[in-house]
């Protein structure tokens, strides 16, 4: 069994404990946790622009997203990029950096910022963690 395996075992282990003691005390059903709300964790669970808790995505502060993506996760965005992230350790490091931004303030960035052309990125569509 590798790591990421290991980790996820260890991960549902105790959210099943969790599960298991609000049952016991009548308290709501609390909610499995998904890949991103980890990775939010890791890399801070505010919006480093607004210092909002809402709507956060992962924000490539030198918006090289789609070859970060090409590279960890097959190109792909969501919930298979944050499993790519946390397998890797969450990395966060040159070229790749990583911050949490507000969907509203990522969108004002990208729009602000565009795509960088020289990573292969496009001004057109998009709308995910770029
Ligand atoms: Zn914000």
């Amino acid at each position: 069994m590798n790591q990421a395996k290991r980790r996820y075992r260890a991960e549902k282990a105790l959210f099943l404990e969790r599960l298991k003691q609000a049952v016991k005390a009548g308290e709501p059903i609390p909610r499995y946790p998904k890949h991103k709300d980890h990775v939010l964790k890791a890399y801070g669970e505010e919006c480093a622009n607004c210092s909002s808790r809402e709507n956060l995505e992962i924000h490539h502060k030198l918006n090289n997203g789609k070859q970060h993506r090409l590279l960890i996760s097959k190109g792909r965005a969501g919930n298979d990029f944050y499993a790519a992230l946390k397998r890797r350790g969450y990395p966060n490091r040159e070229p790749y950096l990583l911050e949490v931004l507000c969907k509203k303030c990522h969108k004002v960035h990208t729009k602000l910022n565009g795509r960088r052309k020289d990573y292969g990125e496009t001004q057109a569509g998009g709308g995910h963690s770029g």
